[in-house]
């Protein structure tokens, strides 16, 4: 525990005396260290593709100059870079967007069952590409929660696409919803969507971790894969701002199942 110690004369009619205060700046310290590793973290972030570009730009200008098939090489290498930054800059606009409204909580009625199932058939040639059968199990009648559905499909995806990327030794992913009359934590009725992988599974000391920002537990893979890092941090605040709760179970050799529940009404 940190204080912040001030002291301050005052006077009284008996001559006065020193005020001596202490007041708890632990929580003013943790957030002042989080935000300086954050921006520390995005700048080392940021700089390993750049430093990538300028060497390739420096190398075309100069030694490649009139190689054709380097050229050719180099431009694909720096266009991967280059996707990797924007990628990596929308991911920290989704984030500061989703933090700053955090406490606003979405009014729109939307119907999760058509809203996953957009989101399967959207991202379903990307996983046919892998060899990846993306499987829906629900209802086909509407389920409404108050959302706000840009973000909720923002969540879809990246769950779906993590389980495409790092459960990829198994061959079905499966999307699950289901209206629960009474969710323990959330005290009443929820809707819940499982995204469920068969993949390596996930060592359980990792678990509690995952959603912190740019934690991977393979950087190599995560970046391989054109991961940034901040995806489970996204869903993490989106669920927040729901209200909702976010749940990740796994077992090695098995799969993980990561799990969102949302409040209706
Ligand atoms: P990334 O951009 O690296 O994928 P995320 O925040 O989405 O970032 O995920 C953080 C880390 O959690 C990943 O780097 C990966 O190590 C792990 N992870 C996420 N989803 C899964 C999954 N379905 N199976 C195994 N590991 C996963």
């Amino acid at each position: 525990t940190t204080y912040r110690v001030q002291t301050s004369a005052i006077e009284g009619a008996d001559g006065g005396g020193v005020l001596v205060s202490f007041e708890d700046i632990t929580d003013m310290e943790t957030a002042g260290r989080m935000r300086r590793d954050f921006v520390a973290n995005v700048s080392h972030e940021l700089r390993t593709p750049l430093t990538a570009l300028l060497g390739f730009i420096e190398t075309l200008k100069g030694a490649a100059r009139d190689d054709a098939a380097a050229r050719e090489r180099f431009l694909d290498i720096m266009e991967r870079e280059a996707t990797r930054m924007n990628r990596l800059v929308a991911d920290l606009l989704s984030l500061s967007r989703v933090e700053a409204a955090e406490r606003v909580r979405p009014t729109e009625l939307v119907d999760l069952t058509a809203l996953v199932k957009a989101s399967i058939a959207a991202i379903r040639p990307i996983a046919a590409d892998q060899g990846i059968t993306l499987e829906y199990l629900g209802p086909e009648d509407a389920l409404e929660v108050r959302a706000d559905a840009d973000q909720i499909t923002q969540v879809m995806h990246n769950l779906i696409e993590n389980a495409i990327k790092y459960g990829s030794t198994g061959e079905k992913v499966t999307v699950a919803v289901s209206h629960e009359e009474r969710d323990i934590s959330l005290r009443g009725p929820a809707v819940r969507i499982d995204v469920i992988d068969r993949g390596d599974g996930i060592d359980p000391i990792h678990i509690p971790r995952l959603t912190e920002r740019f934690y991977r537990i393979d950087d190599h893979r995560s970046r391989e894969r054109g991961g940034t890092g901040l995806g489970l941090a996204i869903v993490k605040h989106i669920v927040n701002r729901h209200r909702g709760r976010f749940r990740i179970e796994s077992e090695r050799g098995v799969g993980s199942r990561f799990s969102i529940s949302l409040p209706m009404g």
